[in-house]
């Protein structure tokens, strides 16, 4: 069904290693992305009993060629020299219709070499919510990597409780990270260094192969798609919850949906996740994490670099701080999108600074905050401008920054600033609420709201009645304050 490539494989072990699937009880299909598929390639879909077998690890896929990818990683700033996919293989790859080399990778597929203590499995909750998320993501034109298949195994696997078992089926531009440059460079062999950095060159960023030294050209071309990450996510309230070296991906997606979660309430301070103590991956501290997390990625680079010495160091550092600019301005670009203004508006940062403050005092829900701007701006009235005010527990504060706002905004339904408001702004996010529901239901055998909220996700500007109902934000009751990693 999908035509399998071995480039990654060509290249010197341990980066990679050939492991095979452990088989799984009883293979059952969740969820299969049929779009996702012929994107891929695939000219037809197999029966659901056949994809089963396929996308569990149970049969082999036709000329896949399984194997395990080793690296590193700073795991909450710990170095940690190895790594790897201790519960993942990579099947091969594909080229899809747009002529990208695209990673297909089992998750949850049984134990590998870098297993160590674990088990190579996955829980079915986890699963479920990777695959919502990473297709909101998709949806929203957040790079990200994509969910092809989900299978539950018919096996249980015992984390606090014992819960069903699923496997997952990722699909990425690669699954080459920080972590994997850290894995070759802590070998000191820089004949493996540099075939990493070529394949890598090749294959995400062709164009830096001609410059005058090519491995600076890929420190500054990956800087500049993680800037713009970044900058994305902060616009929906992406919180990623465990940005280590390991889970930061050379070719700028968004990888590892662990203890990710959608800001509701606005505060800059934010943490879901049960294992960050240290609130290090708080929302505010993303960009600044990232830049971190590059610096470990141009220190990788050193030995292949071109300049030496102090000048080396100054070139590299100089990569690593254009970082800020550039988050800067696809952030003001963002800004500027979803609050309806001028794409040039000198009054973005200013509103959008305002704005962030009545949302963090007046307890506002930050989607729901900007989904009552677009439906303002669509078409003004008295009752959209309560709805509004309805938001926060400050009203007269919002009412003022809100008579700021309205003599410079622009869009509305006439216009294509109208257009990419909306387009930046989601009527409906994964809630950490709904989400759970989902794993919920499912835990008891009934998919179909892990169905019907993936349909709801995906079509994230919907405005029908369905979407604004698992749009809402949750009550007192509903509220999820903690979210847990997926192993
Ligand atoms: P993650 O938190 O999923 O990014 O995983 C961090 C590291 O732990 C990676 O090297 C994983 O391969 C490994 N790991 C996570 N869960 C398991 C598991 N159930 N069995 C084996 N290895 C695991
Ligand atoms: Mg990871």
């Amino acid at each position: 069904m999908l035509s399998f490539e071995h480039r990654y494989a060509t290249l010197p072990e341990p980066l990679w290693v050939a492991t095979s699937a452990t088989p799984v009880a009883q293979p059952e299909l969740i969820a299969f992305n049929a779009p996702l598929a012929h994107e891929l390639g695939a000219k037809e879909i197999a029966d659901p009993a056949t994809l089963a077998q396929w996308f569990s690890g149970n049969q082999p896929l036709p000329n896949g060629q399984p194997g395990a990818l080793g690296y590193a990683g700073h795991q909450f700033g710990n170095f940690v020299p190895q790594l790897g996919d201790g519960r993942a293989l990579l099947l091969g790859e594909v080229i899809d219709q747009n002529g990208m080399r695209r990673d297909v990778q089992l998750k949850g597929s049984g134990r590998t070499p870098f297993s160590r203590g674990g088990d190579g499995r996955s829980p079915l909750g986890p699963v479920l919510r990777e695959y919502l998320v990473s297709e909101f993501m998709a949806a929203m034109g957040i790079p990200t990597t994509r969910a092809l298949a989900a299978v539950a195994s018919g096996e249980r696997v015992v984390r606090q409780l014992p819960e069903p078992g699923a496997v997952f089926t990722r699909v990425a531009s690669s699954h080459i990270r920080v972590g994997t440059f850290q894995f070759a460079a802590a070998r000191r062999d820089e004949t493996v260094l540099k075939a990493l950095a070529d394949h890598v060159i090749e294959r995400h960023y062709p164009e830096a192969a001609n410059a005058k030294d090519p491995y600076l050209a890929l420190l500054e071309a990956v800087v500049a798609r993680q800037a713009v990450l970044i900058a994305r996510w902060m616009s929906v309230g992406f919180i990623h919850g465990v940005m280590n070296t390991d889970n930061c991906s050379i070719a700028g997606e968004t990888i590892d949906y662990g203890p990710c979660a959608f800001m509701e309430q606005f505060d800059p301070q934010k943490v879901y996740s049960s294992i960050d103590q240290g609130r290090r991956y708080a929302f505010a501290n993303q960009p600044a994490i990232a830049q971190w997390n590059l610096a470990r990625f141009a220190e990788t680079l050193l030995p292949l670099m071109r300049e030496e010495g102090d000048a080396l160091v100054e070139q590299a550092t100089d990569a690593i701080r254009h970082f800020e600019p550039l988050f800067s301005a696809e952030q003001r670009r963002l800004h500027a999108d979803k609050l309806g203004l001028e794409a040039q508006s000198e009054q973005a940062e200013s509103l959008m600074e305002g704005l962030e403050i009545q949302m963090h005092q007046g307890q506002m829900d930050m989607t729901a905050t900007f989904d009552a701007l677009t439906q303002y701006a669509a078409s003004p009235s008295d009752e959209r401008y309560e709805a509004l005010l309805a938001l926060t527990t400050h009203p007269d504060e919002l009412a003022a920054w809100f008579k700021a706002w309205e003599v410079v905004a622009v869009a509305s339904k006439e216009n294509e600033r109208f257009a990419a408001m909306r387009r930046a702004n989601p009527v409906v996010i994964p809630r950490n609420h709904r989400v759970q529901e989902v794993i919920d239901a499912a835990y008891s055998g009934d998919f179909a709201p892990f169905h019907t909220l993936l349909g709801v996700v995906t079509q994230p500007f919907d405005e029908s009645v369905e979407a604004r109902r698992l749009a809402a934000p949750a009550t007192q009751s509903e509220q999820v304050l903690r979210t847990f990693c997926g192993t």
